[in-house]
């Protein structure tokens, strides 16, 4: 086999035969080179791949001929699956390779049979919940047959189950070796699987919790990798800040008082003064709720008021109080763990009161999941960087955003590898003909209480001249709101389905878009990436303004904040190029094919008057941009009369 796999992408080769309508590209063969090469030296490679790419096989394709074990990491579950399931398989059939796979989720995605145990037991405490006890009467007959204890089994099952905490593990309470139930336990079952495999399929969220905490059910697993492949490598930055951190959350506090009654029931012990201890802990959970004194949101340490910081001591007392009750009962496995679970977390909530606030961010997330108490580093650079240079193996961080023009120096320093190999693969996507960018002329500024209007305003005639057909992507909920209403006003019987974000899970709303394939779709957050619409369906992507990150999010300020400790400027080194990489992606959404057109439609006006709106225009895929809506209506028209005789041909074919 060649260094350059061309064997392997031929328009004559595996890939040919088993892929239908496979297209040779060369982008896809270089990028494949590129990998191979750092695999063969187990060197860092970060490699940004355009979209149409073909990355994923860009990557696959070397990784499965190196006969190294690897594991890939995703950003997503869903993608996790389709590497799994399909993309591996797939191509290891069409290599003719007997490569062994595994999939590797976190904990809480396996049977407990230890904690289902106990839940049982105890149905008493949980009957108060209604329909708990029947599910988990039924959650207690699918363990019965259960090969893998994979709880996406259950299809049912919501993910916001009350039951799925007693179910589940988590580090803190899993009892090991000394668990009753070790032997047939799920979560190590699938950990030894992954052990004995040559590609393991994980996802960010445990490649980075395992990485931080050494332990989600696979930190065994990465000693014995010699590729680590990071695929959407650009959420890793934001996601390693959550794992690099501390984080406590009152759920933790609330499964542990949950647990202690079960495991004195299993033990057989009665223990009047452990019952009140709980009490008094309950009983602080419901000050510190009451101490916050507003409503959901994020807010930083220092505005907390004192009716709440001033319970923290007294609720570390209380935990610290249970662990020495429950050490001095010395009954079984189960009450020892938890008395060490009440003493981590009195430690480390006495921990997060004292962090300094010189090196991270304090602050506190109130959500429907519960009050959670972090603490954010400025700086991850430096614990990546360990990571990467610790051990020999090659690390390939790839995505379709990463770099600012040719510029990759913001995401290879917030990954602490400045030195590290770059590649800008172009996408093979003919954007000139594809694709036009139009700016809106007379946009007032983004602050001011008409844009919402003017927005739909010069959106309505693309939209009615293209039968809908649309994603308006907007870069806040509130403008998202402003967005709904003003498209309301504007088409009070709109002549296209018009789709908005909430209304369903997002998977169902796609699937309506591509369904009714003449919808108009207005989302914000999500819908920015990730999201795949081929062909007619979608040939407008509006985005109303430069999508800025808020900036009264506690996180961007601790990393604001920790830019500016360096002698740094947050504004240049951060907020542009993350807006800009977040632009990428919204743009990106248009042309999925070598088939699709489209026009992209940018309503911020500061891209033509200030100064930074050159850096966005020139990372903006190149096609022509024009300021005048009859060009664009006249170019979706001609492109849409192109298609209509196929189109016509297609719907009277048998
Ligand atoms: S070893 Fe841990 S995860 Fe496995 S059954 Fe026991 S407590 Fe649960």
């Amino acid at each position: 086999m060649n260094g350059d796999y061309r064997d392997v992408f031929n328009a004559d080769g595996p890939l040919a035969r088993v892929l239908p309508g496979y297209l040779y590209r060369p982008e896809q063969a270089a990028m494949a080179k590129a990998v191979g090469a750092a695999l063969a030296r187990l060197e860092p490679l970060i490699v940004e791949a355009g979209t149409g790419t073909g990355k994923t096989f860009a990557y696959l394709v070397p990784a499965l001929l190196s006969g190294r074990s690897v594991i890939i990491s995703t950003g997503t579950r869903t993608l996790q699956d389709q590497l799994f399931r399909r993309d591996v398989p797939l191509l290891a059939g069409a290599l003719g390779l007997p490569v062994k796979i595994a999939l590797l989720k976190g904990r809480t995605n396996y049977l407990c049979r230890h904690r289902m145990e106990l839940a049982s037991s105890q149905g008493s405490l949980l009957g108060g919940e209604r329909g708990v006890t029947r599910t988990l009467a039924r959650v207690v007959r699918w363990a019965a047959t259960t090969q893998a204890g994979d709880l996406s089994e259950l299809t049912d099952l919501p993910e916001q189950s009350s039951v799925w905490p007693q179910i589940t593990s988590t580090r803190e309470n899993c009892l090991g070796s000394e668990c009753p139930q070790f032997s047939r336990c799920h979560v190590f079952e699938a950990r030894r699987n992954a052990q004995a495999a040559d590609i393991v399929v994980v996802n960010h969220h445990l490649l980075l919790a395992d990485l931080a905490l050494k332990d989600e059910g696979f930190g065994d697993l990465l000693p014995g990798a010699q590729a680590v492949i990071l695929d959407e490598a650009h959420q890793v930055p934001d996601i390693a800040a959550q794992f690099f951190g501390r984080v406590w959350s009152v759920r933790q506090v609330q499964l542990l008082m949950r647990d202690i009654p079960a495991e004195l029931t299993n033990a057989g012990v009665r223990s009047t003064a452990v019952a009140q201890a709980v009490i008094d802990v309950e009983s602080k959970l419901e000050e510190l709720r009451h101490g916050l004194q507003r409503g959901q949101g994020r807010y930083d340490w220092a505005s907390l008021p004192d009716a709440f910081l001033d319970v923290l001591p007294e609720l570390e007392t209380a935990l610290g109080a249970i662990a020495t009750q429950l050490e001095g009962l010395g009954a079984g496995a189960g009450l020892a763990n938890c008395g060490r679970r009440a003493g981590a977390l009195a430690n480390s909530l006495a921990a997060l009161a004292e962090m300094s606030d010189d090196t991270g961010l304090r602050w506190v997330d109130a959500s429907t999941a519960g009050l959670v108490l972090q603490y954010t580093p400025f700086e991850i650079a430096e614990r990546l960087r360990e990571y990467v240079e610790s051990r020999p193996c090659a690390w390939v961080f790839t995505s379709a955003t990463l770099a600012i023009g040719e510029d990759f120096s913001h995401f290879s320093a917030r990954i602490g590898l400045p030195e590290a190999r770059t590649l800008r693969i172009g996408s093979p996507f003919d954007y000139p003909t594809q694709a036009r960018i139009f700016l809106p002329p007379r946009m007032p500024q983004p602050q001011d209480p008409a844009f919402a209007a003017r927005f739909i305003e010069v959106c309505a005639p693309l939209l009615e001249a293209n039968g809908g057909r649309a994603f308006l992507l907007y870069t806040s909920y509130r403008g998202l709101g402003e967005g709904v209403r003003a498209l309301q006003a504007r088409f009070p019987n709109p002549p296209f389905p018009v789709l908005v974000q909430g209304e369903a899970p997002r998977e169902a709303l796609l699937n309506r878009f591509r369904e009714l394939g003449n919808a108009v779709l207005l989302a914000t957050g999500s819908f920015w990436e990730g999201v795949d619409v081929k062909g007619e369906a979608l040939s407008i992507v509006a985005i109303d303004k430069l999508p800025f990150a808020s900036p009264d999010d506690p996180l961007l300020k601790a990393r604001l904040e920790g830019i500016r400790r360096r002698g740094g400027n947050p504004f240049f080194e951060y907020q542009l190029p993350q807006a800009v990489l977040a632009l990428k992606q919204g743009v990106g959404r248009l042309i999925r094919d070598f088939e699709d057109f489209g026009v992209i439609v940018i309503g911020d006006p500061r891209l033509k008057t200030k100064v930074y709106g050159r850096v966005f225009l020139e990372a903006l895929p190149p096609s022509p941009v024009i300021s005048d809506a009859g060009a664009a209506a006249a170019f979706l028209a001609a492109h849409q009369a192109r298609l209509r005789p196929a189109l016509a041909r297609a719907s009277q074919a048998p």
